[in-house]
């Protein structure tokens, strides 16, 4: 069974606050089964980025999270996020914070097994 590889709410984060990871643009968090949440803002933003009335965006991207407390984007049978093309975002420019945050603003133990990104100093 694929591991959902959980959410911003996950409790076992972990941040080293002296680095920053560079995201590689491997597309892996892209694929993972689960949630990618959408905040009511997002689905304002995203839908006009698509040229869609926030109905239109809903009923055709949409679901509701395994938790049931609001929306995410809908996983393709292989559990690619559908607003995945190839090797790009769909959505890059108003993609949402889970997926702009991780994994500098949040993560999962063992997460560096499966996320290219690389370790940069912060800057002083
Ligand atoms: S898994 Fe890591 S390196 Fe790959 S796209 Fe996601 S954040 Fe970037
Ligand atoms: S919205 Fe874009 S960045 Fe986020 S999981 Fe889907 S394809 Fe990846």
């Amino acid at each position: 069974m694929l591991q959902d590889h959980g959410s911003p709410a996950n409790p076992g984060v972990q941040l080293d606050p002296d680095v920053f990871y560079a995201c590689q643009r491997c597309t892996a968090c892209c694929k993972w089964p689960g949630d990618v949440r959408l905040e009511p803002h997002e689905v304002t933003r995203i839908a006009g980025f698509l040229d869609l009335t926030e109905d239109e965006f809903v009923a055709r991207h949409t679901r509701l999270r395994s938790d049931r407390q609001g929306l995410s984007l809908i996983e393709k049978a292989n559990h690619e996020c559908i607003m995945l093309a190839g090797a790009a975002c769909r959505i890059h420019p108003v993609k949402p914070g889970q997926c702009a945050g991780f994994p500098n603003r949040w993560n999962f133990p063992g997460w560096r097994e499966v996320c290219a990104a690389i370790p940069v100093p912060n800057a002083v």
